[in-house]
């Protein structure tokens, strides 16, 4: 045990500094000696306490009457010297070294979780840090977390990286390939190993149901036929614009029928409309959470300033056409060349707007 070394006298008690316990320590000051010289008048060693009282603590107990090891005797004493026995078991281990992390303080269950965590990163080829291991222990016994899989994780922060790594690693030992597609949060690597760390398409505000299984299906269709991930994610895009279209209709066009041809045309009329509202999004303060929002989740080509115009002839023609396939939306496919017949604001939208 690392911090822990047992009387040199042979007595089965924590040694101090100097190499003996406490009792044979004041009996070497008594007498005058160095250590040297206590230990070689050969004194008996004595009877140890047993091990420290706290549940997950293997140190042995340095107090007779507490039976507590020395670090928990201290915080035993800080706490105000609550009932010992009660105290005892809800104590948490001590972290004395820091390349040790004990795991004792969480639930079997718990403990399994973390080991299977951790050796994925080791395979990874990840070097761990210590510290990150601990923190990341120390979250899991605040929270009581009984499931690692389940618990509500923060969505940022330094302590915490090592679990969301470690929930991740979790879930996807759960997964499936033949069903991810039916998720709300598609992940394309286990949709489809060639899509390795190319992130996840987020389905989950999509609120019409129709339209979430319309776009689960183009995503796996996409993912078998071998499709960039790009066109993956774009996919998802136009489903999120899609679904804010819907939103605007009566009962949000959770109906397919409802929708209809004329629902399209308006759809397109108003994605047009909504082109001309990035220029409100480029007057948006950066402080305002909503540019965070409006730019991660439906306009990822302003994000970058870079990548391609996430609107485009070509997409509007695939959202609309997949559309096709549900059989009770009775929709005409509007093919390239009718959507050039549109209003001339359609073009202008799509080819500058977006810039
Ligand atoms: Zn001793
Ligand atoms: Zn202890």
């Amino acid at each position: 045990m690392y911090g822990e070394s047992a009387c040199l006298v042979g007595c089965v008690r924590p040694a101090d500094a100097g190499g003996l316990c406490k009792s044979c320590s004041s009996a070497r000051v008594k007498a005058g000696l160095s250590v040297e010289e206590f230990l070689a008048t050969c004194p008996r060693p004595r009877q140890g306490f047993g091990n420290c009282i706290v549940r997950v603590c293997p140190r042995m107990a340095e107090q007779k009457r507490t039976r507590l090891c020395g670090s928990h005797q201290n915080q035993w004493a800080s706490a105000g010297r609550p009932e010992l026995a009660a105290w005892a078991r809800a104590a948490r281990a001590i972290y004395t070294s820091i390349d040790v992390v004990p795991l004792g303080d969480l639930p079997p269950a718990v403990i399994t979780q973390v080991l299977l965590g951790y050796q994925a990163q080791l395979r990874e080829g990840g070097r761990l840090s210590p510290s990150q291991v601990k923190s990341a222990v120390l979250w899991l016994t605040d929270h009581e977390t009984a499931d690692l899989r389940t618990a509500a994780l923060p969505g940022k922060g330094a302590t915490t990286t090592y679990l969301r790594l470690w929930q991740r690693t979790l879930l996807d030992l759960d997964a499936d390939a033949e069903t991810e597609h039916t998720r709300t949060v598609i992940r394309l690597h286990i949709l489809n190993p060639a899509y390795r760390a190319k992130g996840s398409i987020d389905l989950s505000d999509i609120h019409a149901p129709w339209l979430l299984h319309l776009t689960q299906q183009h995503v796996l269709q996409l993912a078998a036929s071998g499709a960039s991930a790009n066109r993956l994610h774009y996919t998802g895009y136009a489903a999120r614009w899609f679904a804010m279209f819907l939103r605007t209709l009566p009962g949000e066009g959770c109906q397919p029928g409802t929708v209809g041809r004329a629902g399209m045309t308006a759809y397109l009329r108003w994605l047009t409309a909504r082109a001309r509202d990035t220029d409100d999004y480029q007057l948006l303060s950066a402080k305002d959470p909503a540019r965070d929002v409006v730019a991660a989740r439906l306009l990822p080509s302003l994000a970058t300033g870079t990548a391609p115009l996430l609107v485009t002839l070509q997409r509007h023609y695939q959202l609309v056409a997949s559309t096709s396939r549900v059989p009770s939306l009775a929709l005409p496919v509007v093919t390239p060349d009718k959507v050039r017949s549109l209003p001339a604001t359609l073009l202008e939208a799509s080819s500058t707007a977006w810039k």
